[in-house]
């Protein structure tokens, strides 16, 4: 009987490289979910989870084509806990089913080549996904490097960056969740070994 898959939560703060890691774990056979792609699912329009952030925030969070415009969204819960709160606990149960869903059907018929699964989500701790993977691998960037790499990824500030830093969850906080801490303060070749190396263990093991 083949051997079961195993499910590692792949997260990290803003800029760390989870985007990067997943690319690299995905040239090794590993196939993605990512949660932020699951989110946009579950509330395309006419989902149950359409119809309650509609009724929750208004048709001013819909564009033209009835879709939700998540920027607009955003900024309704941006500086507004409750509203954050209304929001996660609409799309939260729901993208924890659809992944887990997704896991179940990966498992049930593998894909060729395919070694493992990565569940890549930022907010892997935070919305209390854990349970749905085996290992949490949390990518760390010192504040330095993440901030020099998503300026120049991203028209964003130093000052908003740093802001944004500040309203995620404390990097030692994630890191106590962690199974395997993988710091990326170097080149991406480094990145690239250590990723080989662990996925090489896992996989293999
Ligand atoms: P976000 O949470 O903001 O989506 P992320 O954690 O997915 O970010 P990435 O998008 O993987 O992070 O990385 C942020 C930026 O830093 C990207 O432009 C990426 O190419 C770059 N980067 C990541 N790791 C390295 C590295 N070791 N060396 C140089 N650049 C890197």
């Amino acid at each position: 009987m083949a051997k079961r898959l195993p499910v590692i939560g792949l997260t990290g703060g803003i800029g760390s490289g989870k985007s990067t890691v997943s690319q690299l774990l995905a040239e090794r056979g590993a196939r993605i979910i990512n949660a932020d792609t699951v989110g946009h699912q579950i509330y395309q329009p006419g989902t149950e989870a359409w119809q309650e952030i509609v009724q929750a925030f208004g048709r001013e969070v819909l564009n033209p084509d009835g879709t939700i415009n998540r920027a607009r969204l955003g900024e309704k819960v941006f500086s507004d806990p409750q509203a954050l709160a209304r929001l996660n606990a609409i799309t939260h149960p729901r993208i924890y089913a659809a992944i887990e869903e997704q896991i179940r059907a990966i498992r049930a018929d593998p894909p060729p080549g395919i070694r493992g699964i990565v569940v890549e989500a930022a907010l892997l701790i935070e919305a209390g996904w854990t349970p749905l993977v085996d290992q949490i691998w949390v990518v760390v960037a010192s504040e330095e490097k993440v901030i020099e790499r998503v300026m120049q990824q991203r028209s964003l500030s130093r000052e908003e960056i740093q802001r944004r830093i500040a309203a995620q969850l404390d990097s030692a906080e994630r890191q106590r969740y962690a199974d395997l801490v993988l710091v990326n303060d170097g080149s991406l070749e480094e990145l690239k070994a250590t990723v080989e190396k662990h996925w090489t263990a896992l996989t293999q093991a």
